[in-house]
């Protein structure tokens, strides 16, 4: 990831649900961005005292804290970023930000990271998320073949946070709605464990809260699915800032790495 730090300015800023903000960065430090980034990730850099979240206060004495966004959209002639965020209630500082935001504010950057694509060569796909990788796997089912098949199990809060996505015919998406987080992971894995295996090998992509990345991997670690690959990874951790996320997810790789050893 390029680490040095871009200064962008809000161009723009739309509800795309009532749980997600797209915002629209411009700024000249994009000029030299790549052009195929779109679901990598950026970082960016907040005011730590804006969070209301007590425990942030505990885990950094940082007077600035990084957060982690996907790219959803570049456009690299007009120098232009779209970031979709979540406007989650429990505030920290990327939500109360994004929140609060106004066209000229300005922010600093770092990235972009690697992107989180599927492997078009796999027979067929299947993607679970909940609204924090909803931008991640809407730019993947943008970006597969027309003539893919599989299923998208998208996880929102409300009905009205059904959005409508670009994705091939052959790719049923199923909404999941259902407010409460940890309901919300007890639903997506049931959908996992009850998928409808397809002819082939599957691409199965998985990303939100903390133990859904947990109980998708033990889940397809434990059946031994013949896959044509996968990405399984933790976006959020409930009751956690960031920091605690990263250090969780830090344990969680150490203590699986001793279970295969
Ligand atoms: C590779 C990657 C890509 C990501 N892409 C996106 C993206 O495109 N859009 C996006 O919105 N997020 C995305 N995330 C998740 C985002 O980085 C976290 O949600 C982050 O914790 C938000 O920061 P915050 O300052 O709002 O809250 P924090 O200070 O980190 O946490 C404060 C409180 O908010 C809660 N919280 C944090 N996130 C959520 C959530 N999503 N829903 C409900 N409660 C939450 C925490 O559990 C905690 O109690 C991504 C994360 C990764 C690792």
């Amino acid at each position: 990831m390029a680490v040095t730090p871009r200064s962008l300015r809000v161009l723009k800023q739309r509800l795309i649900s009532p749980n997600l903000k797209r915002i629209t960065f411009v700024g000249d430090d994009l000029a030299d961005f790549s052009i195929n980034s779109a679901s990598g990730y950026v970082k960016i850099f907040f005011d730590a005292n804006s969070a209301s979240s007590s425990t942030l206060a505990l885990e950094t004495n940082q007077k600035t804290v990084k957060r982690s966004f996907t790219i959803r959209a570049f456009r690299e002639n007009e120098c232009e970023l779209d970031i979709d965020f979540v406007l989650h209630d429990d505030y920290g500082p990327a939500s109360i930000w994004s929140n609060a935001v106004t066209v000229g504010d300005v922010v600093s950057i770092v990235g972009p990271g690697p992107t989180k694509l599927v492997d078009q060569s796999a027979d067929w796909f299947a993607f679970f998320g909940d609204l924090s990788a909803l931008p991640a796997i809407a730019v993947n089912l943008e970006k597969i073949h027309s003539s893919s098949v599989g299923f998208a199990f998208l996880q929102v809060p409300s009905i009205e946070s059904c959005i409508d996505l670009e994705a091939p015919s052959g790719v049923e998406i199923c909404w999941v709605v259902q407010p409460n987080p940890k309901e919300a992971v007890n639903e997506l894995l049931k959908s996992l464990r009850g998928l409808t295996w397809m002819k082939g090998n599957p691409y199965i992509w998985v990303a939100g809260e903390f133990e859904l990345m947990r109980g998708a991997r033990k889940f397809l670690k434990s059946n031994k699915k013949q896959l044509a690959g996968s990405y399984i990874s933790s976006y959020w951790k409930f009751g956690a800032t960031q920091e605690g996320h990263r250090k969780a997810k830090f344990l969680d790789a150490a203590i699986s790495k001793v279970q295969i050893n």
